[in-house]
C-alpha cells in the first residue's frame, strides 16, 4: 500500500530506529509499503521512518540507473566494509526538488536480514553504494542535508523552512 511520505521537519526523521526483532508479516507488509510508496514517488530508495514507522528497514532500487543491481530490501542493515570516496549530487523523497553534493564512500559492503529472516551481504559502487549509505543514514536519524556544505544549506534555507512546516504538520496529525 502506498503511504504518505513524511517531509523534512517531522521529528520522526530525526529519531534512530530500533532494530527489527523478528521478521514477520508486519515487517513484510512494511517492506511492501516502502516499495509501493517509493515507486509512486519515482525514488531510488526509501526508509521506514519516511513512511512514519520507526523500524530498522529500508529499500534501494537503482535498477534503472545501474542495470545489474536488483531492487533490495534491507532489515537491520549495517556497513561492514567500505573503500574510497565519491562526491555526487543527492536528493531525498523527504526533500522534494532539493539536491546537494554529498561525499560518500565509493564502495560499500552491507550486511542485512532479508524478508525471510536470512542474513545476506550486498556490495556495490556508484549510485548503489550512495543509495545504501543514504538509506542507512535515515535509520540513524541522519539526513542528506547534514552532509552538504553550510553555504549550500544556506541557499536552501527558504525551501527548507517551507518544507519544515509540512513535516511539523504531519507530526501534529500523527501525534
Ligand atoms: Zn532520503
Amino acid at each position: 500500500m502506498k503511504r504518505e511520505i513524511v517531509m523534512f521537519g517531522s521529528q520522526i526523521l530525526r529519531k534512530p530506529c530500533p532494530p527489527v526483532e523478528e521478521v514477520d508479516d508486519e515487517i513484510r507488509e512494511l517492506v511492501g509499503d516502502l516499495f509501493d510508496s517509493m515507486r509512486a514517488a519515482e525514488g531510488i530508495g526509501l526508509a521506514a521512518p519516511q513512511i512514519g514507522l520507526l523500524q530498522r528497514a529500508c529499500i534501494v532500487d537503482v535498477s534503472i540507473q545501474q542495470p545489474g543491481y536488483l531492487p533490495v530490501a534491507l532489515i537491520n542493515p549495517k556497513i561492514t566494509a567500505h573503500e574510497g570516496e565519491q562526491i555526487g549530487e543527492e536528493g531525498c523523497l523527504s526533500f522534494p526538488e532539493l539536491y546537494g553534493d554529498v561525499k560518500r564512500y565509493a564502495w560499500v559492503e552491507v550486511e542485512a536480514t532479508d524478508i525471510n529472516g536470512e542474513t545476506f551481504k550486498t556490495a556495490g559502487d556508484g549510485f548503489y553504494s550512495r543509495a545504501l549509505q543514504h538509506e542507512i543514514d535515515h535509520l540513524d536519524g541522519k539526513l542528506f542535508i547534514d552532509h552538504i556544505s553550510s553555504l549550500k544549506r544556506q541557499l536552501m534555507r527558504g525551501a527548507l523552512k517551507r518544507l519544515k512546516k509540512e513535516g511539523e504538520a504531519w507530526d501534529r496529525e500523527n501525534a
